[in-house]
């Protein structure tokens, strides 16, 4: 039996809605704007960008002042994402490893991504260290798919979301079980009604969180604590058989 987890990063096993509160929270004292005022420039930044690359986005904000920009990279270092380790998330990975392979799968700025897998622990914990980005929208992972190369252990993809599914597509066969995790309800759903995953898993918590899964299949839990806790259930269903006789 073969078996692989996808995992994605921001709010699955990361906080990444709290570190932004805290960056919002630095950034406004060293720029001496209102919180509400950063927020709005981070989310324009991204609607125009697609995502956010954190140094680009200080550069705008800095405009131009070197002390300021360099003031907030500090300051911003200084958080580490060791701090904003969702509750579970290793032993999670860890405990997916027993069943087979585990891969990250995220969108957003390579750099601030494996800073986060790295910081974190996250990194030394997987077999497969092979990152793949997509820095340029114009690259994607259909060329690498039809390239025939293998499985990558990382891939930062800033399309995550329309080639999701391409990549689970070409995937599947090799695998007997497949787990999806994401904070992004509408794509685990989306590959639920394709069937092509065994265990869809929507991570409730961050700003997704109002989504309810019309999908039977798919599963919903607030941590990887949570999620991890019920993974021998997922995989030895004559557990919970034999829990009800007792
Ligand atoms: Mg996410």
């Amino acid at each position: 039996m073969s078996f692989l987890a996808i995992i994605d990063i921001d709010n699955v096993v990361i906080d990444t809605d709290r570190h932004k509160a805290d960056i919002f929270l630095k950034i406004s004292k060293i720029v001496n704007q209102e919180i509400s005022e950063i927020k709005r420039r981070y989310e324009e930044f991204r609607t125009k960008n697609g995502f956010i690359n954190m140094s680009l986005f200080i550069n705008t904000l800095s405009a131009g002042n070197e002390e300021i920009a360099n003031n907030i990279k500090e300051s911003l270092k200084a958080l580490n994402f060791q701090n904003y380790l969702r509750p579970g998330s290793l032993k999670l990975i860890t405990s997916l490893q027993k069943q087979g392979e585990v891969i990250f799968y995220s969108e957003g700025a390579p750099a601030d991504q494996l800073r986060k897998l790295d910081e974190t622990g996250i990194l030394d914990l997987l077999k497969n260290k092979h990152v793949i980005t997509f820095e340029d929208q114009n690259q994607n992972i259909r060329d690498y798919i039809e390239g025939g190369e293998k499985l990558p252990g990382i891939i930062i993809d800033p399309n995550k979301d329309s080639n999701i599914s391409l990549f689970i597509d070409q995937i599947r066969k090799d695998y007997d079980q497949i787990m999806y995790i994401d904070d992004k309800g509408s794509i685990v759903e989306r590959l639920a009604e394709k069937e092509c995953l065994t265990f869809p898993i929507f991570i409730d918590y961050g700003k997704y969180s109002t989504f309810k899964p019309n999908n039977k299949k798919v599963r919903t839990f607030k941590t990887p604590l949570k999620l991890s806790k019920r993974l021998p259930i997922f995989f030895d269903p004559e557990i919970k058989n034999r829990q009800k006789r007792k």
